[in-house]
């Protein structure tokens, strides 16, 4: 589940949120102040891309001398 970070324009506040993707397109409002006047900050992306793709290139990489040994 991708985690987005928001940031309050009211009050300035910082949070994050686990959202579905269907549920991506909704604005949360604010913890501190429940002001629905948020936005969602894409500076920071976490994502679980990197971690995959990273064990794609070992298993891959290991496939690849093995075939080449015999
Ligand atoms: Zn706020």
């Amino acid at each position: 589940m991708p985690t987005y970070e928001y940031r309050c324009n009211e009050c300035g506040t910082q949070f994050e949120k686990m959202l579905r993707f269907s549920e991506a397109d909704r604005i949360p409002a604010c913890p501190e102040c429940a002001s629905a006047n948020t936005q969602k900050q894409l500076s920071k992306v976490i994502s679980f891309g990197a971690a995959s793709s990273g064990s794609l290139n070992t298993s891959g990489s290991s496939c690849g001398s093995r075939a080449g040994f015999s």
